[in-house]
Order: structure tokens, then C-alpha cells, then sequence
């Protein structure tokens, strides 16, 4: 038996007729940038996540969500901005794009989320945002730093990009990732939750002003046609993308559903195979609602060599992330040494991602947990 990390087609079967019927609409109307696709797919974000109309601006991929993000909030040279270096290279290089500083802090052990605590204690008269990442697809528990931070001029720009649709029920409300700080970014990158045939992105605020910056920034800074009041970049969302992706958002709430019970039977399989002491699942904090973009265990010893054997086997998995940021030699500037943050280095040497999608058959899962039990108890 042989199972991929992801198959996609096993979910596109089930809308292949609606993408083509819109690929007819939009290839007979030949306008393929912005328009009405676009409104559309924006107008059904803003009320699948619950913020006012006209918060969410689609762009052309999550790399280029976080780069309007963090022009939207002025971030210049020289600017620090608070970050954890466990998690795609993107979060930074956005960052050091525009010339300003990736100040790191380490990440929490359990749920590979930046640790709060300890971002707290790297603020300077520098710091101008703070990005957490929801990594994996679990929230980060930023909900009570966010107006400490407004106090101290700080906003919170929340890397969303492994999250569309993952929640939290914190203060008596349901927080939706990505609308909890200033600016929530997401990717539609094609392996995402929710993912487009191609790249996408998109950008939300629930503050109007910076919407409608956005809208310009994705567009040259251009408000009117040919007139420009600042310097923006090219990041639009094309119409063929945002059809695909309305009609898989409307999918995507049982989509994330079937991540978690796939989750719920790993769980349950480790515990039936004995694999407790050499593999630990992953930890969802109580109140959260995780839809396991990638269901990353801890393997505690011989993590590359589980991997080596199962990969032979027919089995994908693989390591997100094997070098944590601040160890990347393109940061070697920023000046940071191994040993700067145990936790995400420890984590880069035991994690490993487990085939997670919709579609994935429960036989698929037991076969691999059975190929996990040969290789530690032989
Ligand atoms: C995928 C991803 C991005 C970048 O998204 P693209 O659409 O590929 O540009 C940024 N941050 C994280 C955490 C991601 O996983």
C-alpha cells in the first residue's frame, strides 16, 4: 500500500462539476482579475468569518497577505517586528522584505504555537507588531495581549495561513483565527484548508480605513485608475481562483471536520499499537478548535529513521519544519546562535507530519500505524 502526504483529488471529485460549470461563466466573460469573482468570494469570507462587510481583501498569495499586512501598519526599515521562528520561512522573509527586524521568541512546547510569555519580554521602543503564527492549523491563545499591546502601540498581525476556519472559545465568545488582532493573513496556496487551483491569498481588518488601503496597496497604491497616492505592489486575486475557492469554502466546514476525526482515529490507534512512549499526537489545548492543516506527532528518538523506513514502506510523511528560522543561513545577520531557542530547535529534530486530508481512508491510517509499531518494536 502506498498513502500520500495529500491527495486532492479525492475532494475535487466531489465539486469537478461546479468548477467547470464556473471556468465556462468566467472563460465566457473574459475577465479573468478582480470583478465580481472576487466580490463575491470577499463577501462570503467577511460572513464565514463573522467581520463587517468589506473587511476581507483577496490578494495574490499569503506570502503577499503578510507583506500588505505589514505595509498597511507602516512597518519600515529598522522596525521590529515580534515573531516565532518556528513556522514557514515566509512569516520572516515578508519581514525582512521591507527592511525591517525578525526579533524571535521560542514557541510553546505543545502546541508549537509562539510562546506569550516570553514575546512580552522582547519588546523595545522599536517593536511595531507582533505576528503569531496559528500554526498547524491550532490558534495561538493571543486573545489576552492584544490591548496590552494597543497600550503600547503595538499591533498584532496574525499569520492565519494554516488556519481558515479554526476557532477558539475564550471570554465567554468563539474567536475566529485570523480576526482577533489588527490584520488577519491568509494563503490559498493549493495544499492549504481551504486552497485554489493556483495562488491566492487574502487580507482581513475589521478596521475600514486600512481595508480600503489595502484595496489600493494591492493595486499599486492606486485609488483612482493611473493616479497614485503611494507605493503599492501587484497582488491580485484572479477571478478563476476566487470561483474555485467560493465553492470549496462552502465545503470546507465538513472538510475540517473530517481532518479531526482522522486526528481523533490517529490518536486512537497509537494508544491501540502501545506507541504512546515513542510517539506523542498532538496536544489541543482545551477550548480550541484545531482543523490539523497538518497533524505533526513528536517522535522522541530515531525520528529520521521512522521517517526513512516509512517513506520505503509507501508510506509520505515528512518534517515541517527541519531548520527553525533564526538558524537559516539568509538570518545569519540577525545574529542568533543554535541554542537561542530549545524548545523550536528540539522540535525541528523530532516532529513529524502524518498524512492528513479529506479523503484519507481509515485503512490507510491503520496500515501506517502498524508500519510505526514494526519499526519501534521490530
Ligand atoms: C503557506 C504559508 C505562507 C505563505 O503562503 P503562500 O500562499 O504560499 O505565499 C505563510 N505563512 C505560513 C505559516 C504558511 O504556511
Amino acid at each position: 500500500m502506498t498513502v500520500p502526504i495529500l491527495d486532492l483529488s479525492r475532494s475535487f471529485g466531489e465539486i469537478k462539476p461546479e468548477v467547470f460549470a464556473a471556468m465556462e461563466r468566467i472563460f465566457d466573460s473574459q475577465s479573468f482579475i478582480l470583478g465580481n469573482e472576487v466580490k463575491t468570494f470577499e463577501a462570503h469570507c467577511d460572513s464565514y468569518l463573522d467581520v463587517p462587510e468589506g473587511s476581507c481583501v483577496g490578494c495574490a498569495s499569503g506570502t503577499d497577505s503578510l507583506l500588505l499586512a505589514l505595509m498597511s501598519c507602516d512597518v519600515h526599515a529598522g522596525d521590529e517586528v515580534i515573531t516565532t521562528p518556528f513556522t514557514f520561512f515566509a512569516t520572516s522573509g515578508t519581514i525582512a522584505r521591507l527592511g525591517a527586524v525578525p526579533v524571535f521568541a521560542d514557541v510553546d512546547p505543545n502546541t508549537y504555537n509562539i510562546d506569550i510569555n516570553q514575546a512580552m519580554t522582547k519588546i523595545t521602543d522599536k517593536t511595531k507588531i507582533f505576528l503569531p503564527v496559528h500554526l498547524f492549523g491550532q490558534m495561538a491563545s493571543i486573545e489576552g495581549v492584544i490591548s496590552e499591546l494597543h497600550e503600547r502601540n503595538i499591533l498584532t498581525v496574525e499569520d492565519t495561513a494554516q488556519a481558515f476556519g479554526a476557532t477558539r472559545f475564550a471570554d465567554g465568545k468563539i474567536l475566529r483565527a485570523g480576526t482577533v488582532g489588527d490584520v488577519g493573513c491568509y494563503s490559498f496556496f493549493p495544499t492549504k484548508n481551504l486552497g485554489g487551483c493556483g495562488d491566492g491569498g487574502m487580507v482581513v481588518t475589521r478596521d475600514s480605513n486600512r481595508a480600503e488601503r489595502l484595496r489600493r496597496l494591492r493595486v499599486h497604491g492606486s485609488g483612482t485608475t493611473y493616479y497614485h497616492d503611494e507605493i503599492g505592489i501587484n497582488s491580485r486575486l484572479d477571478a478563476i481562483q476566487a470561483a474555485i475557492l467560493d465553492i470549496k469554502l462552502s465545503r470546507l466546514e465538513a472538510w475540517n471536520e473530517e481532518r479531526r476525526k482522522i486526528a481523533e482515529y490517529y490518536k486512537l490507534l497509537f494508544k491501540a499499537n502501545d506507541l504512546h512512549e515513542f510517539v506523542s499526537a498532538p496536544v489541543e489545548l482545551s477550548g480550541n478548535y484545531h482543523i490539523y492543516h497538518q497533524y505533526v506527532v513528536r517522535v522522541k528518538s530515531k525520528r529520521d529513521e521512522l521517517m526513512q523506513y516509512l517513506n520505503a514502506e509507501g508510506f509520505a510523511v515528512r518534517v515541517y519544519y527541519p531548520l527553525p528560522l533564526h538558524l537559516q543561513p539568509c538570518f545569519k545577520y540577525l545574529g542568533y546562535k543554535a541554542g537561542d531557542f530549545p524548545v523550536s530547535e528540539t522540535l525541528s529534530r523530532e516532529v513529524l507530519a502524518l498524512p492528513v486530508f479529506p479523503g484519507l481512508k481509515a485503512d490507510e491510517q491503520e496500515s501506517l500505524v502498524t508500519a510505526m509499531r514494526k519499526f519501534f518494536r521490530k
